[in-house]
């Protein structure tokens, strides 16, 4: 009992790392890893509790009876692992935080263009997609409006970490008039 609740506090301690590392560098395998560990923790704290349990009140039954509820944990975490997991392989969108954070800094950022609009993000890992258009003056010079899309390309990556941005550049009779981020007064 006394090396299984010793192995517990290790786990748990190593699970803590595994899962704050993890989540820091956007490592979905080490997250998982860690919530492995923790199921091995609340295992260990299940043999605590069934063995003594039973022991201290005589009922045998309680040591399966917890048996049963710690498998149970593991297959609920095992399940919510796979769909995670699922998920970052099908490149999901950035989270609504993010996606406003990148709107607000093109509308800050895009001065001289007239509007950006099919704004388009996703995760692959530790990278975030970020492509959109951005509607310029059909007189602008392509040396200006690059102009535009290296400060608005900086302003992004240093917002966004791992950023990797795509703009496509159109003249003003592209203009949609909706969905738009950046209007010119
Ligand atoms: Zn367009
Ligand atoms: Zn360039």
């Amino acid at each position: 009992m006394a090396v299984n609740g010793a192995a517990g506090v290790l786990n748990a301690l190593w699970c803590w790392v595994l899962i704050t590392q993890g989540r820091k560098h956007r490592s979905p395998a080490l997250v998982a890893d860690g919530r492995h560990l923790l199921t091995d923790v609340l295992t260990s704290v299940g043999v605590l509790v069934g063995v003594g349990a039973a022991y201290g009140t005589g009922i045998a039954i309680l040591d399966p009876a917890v048996a049963v509820l710690v498998a149970l944990n593991i297959l609920w975490t095992g399940w919510g692992l796979m769909k995670e997991s699922v998920g970052g392989l099908m490149d999901e969108a950035v989270p609504a935080v993010t996606l406003d954070r990148i709107r607000n800094v093109i509308s800050a950022q895009a001065d001289g263009a007239i509007e950006a609009h099919d704004l388009r993000t996703r995760c692959a890992g530790k990278v975030t997609f970020v492509e959109f258009h951005l509607v310029v003056p059909g007189g602008m010079s392509v040396a200006d409006a690059h102009d535009i899309c290296d400060r608005l390309e900086g302003a992004l990556q240093s917002e966004v970490e791992d950023a990797r941005v795509t703009i496509h550049v159109e003249p003003e009779n592209m203009a949609k008039h909706s969905g738009v981020l950046v209007l010119t007064p």
